[in-house]
C-alpha cells in the first residue's frame, strides 16, 4: 500500500475503540478538564477561543475616521499603523494590506512566482498559505512540521530535497515532475516561531526564496528578531481571531526597498505616479487596507505589550498545569525562539483521548478546536507533490487548541 493510503486509512479509520480504549479516554477528558480548570476556573466561563480585545484608544481612533469621512483605502491611519509595524517588527518597510491571504499572495508573485512553479509549503497549516500558491497559478508541494515548533521540519526537508530536487545553475527543479520548485513558506503555527535559521541555511543552498506566513506571528521572536524578517518578504494577518485585529487585515513587510516599492505598487492597482491620474502600468490588485481598519489596527498595536504579556502568562499556567500529566503534553513555545503564544496547544498520544477531551471540554464550556486538517488530505489539494506526512498525519488527528485569548485576563487564577 502506498503511503498516501496508509496515511488517509489511519485518518478515516482509527482503531475502533473498544471498551478499554473508551474508559481510558475518558479518564484522560476528566483530567484534562480538571487541570485546565485550575487555569481557567469554571465558574469563569463560558471561555471563548480567542475572541477580539476591543481596548484602548479603539473607539476614538475609529470615530475620528466616521467624524472626517476618511474611512476608505486612503488616509493618515494607514500611514499611522504601517509606521507603528516596521517600528514594532523592526522591518524598513510595512505595507497594509487588507487581509493576510492578499498579502501572501502579493509577496509570491513579487518575488517572482511563476504558472507552473512549485513553492514549498507544510500541509499543517491554515489553508490560506496553500492558496496564495494557487492564486498564482503555482502548485503547493507539501513538506512535513517538526513537533516542538510545529514548523516546517528542516530535517526532513534536507532529506526530501537530496532525494527528488535537482540543481540547475540557481534554479532548483523537482526531478519528479520538472517543475522549478521556486520559493518555501515556513509557517510560524499558533504563533511559535519556525525553526528559521535551519530552514534559511536550506533554503540558501537550494536557490529557495523564502516567503514567511507570519499571519499568526506578531509578537514572536528568534534571538530579538521579529519573525517575518528572515525571509525575502513577511506576511501578517489581522482577522477577527489572531492576536491584534483589524476587523479583517494584514501587512507585508521587508527590508528590500526594491521589493517594498513594488509591493506597494502591485497592492494598490497598480497605479502610476506621474501625476496624470487614474493611469495604471500593470494589472495591479485592489489590496490596500481601508482607513478606518488601520485605525482599528493603531489602537490594537498600542495595546500589543499587554496582550503579549497576558497571553505569555496564560501559556505558562497552561504548562505548569500540565506539567506532570500522562498522555498528553502542553505544547510550549520552542526552544530556539520566543512565542506570541496565539493558541495554546494540546498534543495526546492519541486520536480518541483527544476527540474525547475536545468534546468534553466544549461540553463544559472551554471552546477548543482540533488542529487544522491536513491540506494534502483535501479534495483541491490530493494530487500535490510531497514528502512524507507522517507527522502532519499525527498532529491533525492528536493535538487540540485552548481558550487563548488576552481578554481571559481577569479569569486568569493567581
Ligand atoms: C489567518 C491566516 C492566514 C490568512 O489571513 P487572513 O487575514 O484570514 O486572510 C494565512 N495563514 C495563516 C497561517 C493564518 O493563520
Amino acid at each position: 500500500m502506498s503511503d498516501a493510503l496508509l496515511e488517509a486509512g489511519e485518518r478515516l479509520t482509527p482503531n475502533t475503540p473498544g471498551a478499554n480504549a473508551d474508559a481510558i479516554a475518558q479518564g484522560i477528558a476528566t483530567d484534562v478538564l480538571a487541570r485546565v480548570s485550575t487555569v481557567l476556573p469554571r465558574t469563569g466561563g463560558p471561555y471563548p477561543l480567542h475572541a477580539p480585545e476591543i481596548d484602548g484608544n479603539a473607539w476614538r481612533y475609529v470615530k475620528d475616521c466616521l467624524d472626517t469621512g476618511w474611512v476608505s483605502s486612503v488616509g493618515a491611519w494607514v500611514d499611522r499603523f504601517e509606521d507603528m509595524l516596521a517600528d514594532i517588527t523592526g522591518a524598513r518597510h510595512a505595507i497594509a494590506t487588507v487581509n493576510g491571504t492578499a498579502a501572501l499572495h502579493a509577496a509570491l508573485l513579487t518575488v517572482g512566482v511563476k504558472p507552473g512553479d512549485e513553492v514549498l509549503v507544510p500541509s499543517f497549516t491554515f489553508v490560506a498559505t496553500a492558496n496564495a500558491v494557487s492564486y498564482c497559478g503555482a502548485i503547493p508541494h507539501f513538506v512535513d512540521c517538526e513537533i516542538e515548533g510545529l514548523g516546517i521540519d528542516p530535517a526532513a526537508l534536507d532529506a526530501h530535497l537530496a532525494w527528488i530536487g535537482e540543481v540547475q545553475g540557481d534554479t532548483l527543479i523537482n526531478r519528479q515532475t520538472g517543475a522549478v520548485i521556486r520559493a518555501m513558506i515556513p509557517v510560524h503555527c499558533y504563533g511559535h516561531p519556525a525553526d528559521m535559521a535551519a530552514l534559511c541555511e536550506i533554503a540558501n543552498r537550494y536557490h529557495l526564496t523564502v516567503i514567511e506566513d507570519s499571519a499568526e506571528s506578531l509578537g514572536s521572536r528568534i534571538d530579538e528578531t521579529h519573525t517575518g524578517r528572515f525571509g525575502r518578504i513577511g506576511a501578517f494577518s489581522f482577522n477577527g481571531n489572531k492576536t491584534i485585529t483589524t476587523g479583517g487585515g494584514g501587512a507585508l513587510i521587508t527590508d528590500d526597498d526594491l521589493l517594498a516599492r513594488r509591493l506597494r505598487h502591485l497592492t494598490t492597482t497598480a497605479r502610476t505616479n506621474d501625476g496624470a491620474d487614474l493611469v495604471h502600468d500593470m494589472v495591479g490588485y485592489n489590496y490596500r487596507l481601508p482607513n478606518i481598519n488601520a485605525a482599528l489596527g493603531c489602537a490594537q498595536l498600542e495595546t500589543l505589550d499587554h496582550k503579549l504579556a497576558v497571553k505569555r502568562r496564560l501559556s505558562l499556567h497552561y504548562r505548569d498545569a500540565f506539567a506532570d500529566a500522562t498522555g498528553v503534553q502542553y505544547l510550549s513555545p520552542p526552544s530556539w525562539g520566543e512565542s506570541n503564544n496565539w493558541l495554546c496547544a494540546l498534543l495526546f498520544d492519541d486520536a480518541p483521548a483527544r476527540d474525547q477531551v475536545l468534546t468534553s471540554l466544549n461540553a463544559a464550556g472551554y471552546q477548543c478546536r482540533p488542529f487544522w486538517a491536513p491540506l494534502h488530505s483535501m479534495k483541491m489539494y490530493a494530487d500535490c507533490p510531497r514528502a512524507s506526512l507522517a507527522v502532519t498525519g499525527h498532529l491533525s488527528a492528536c493535538g487540540l487548541t485552548l481558550p487563548s485569548g488576552a481578554g481571559l485576563t481577569s479569569e486568569i487564577k493567581r
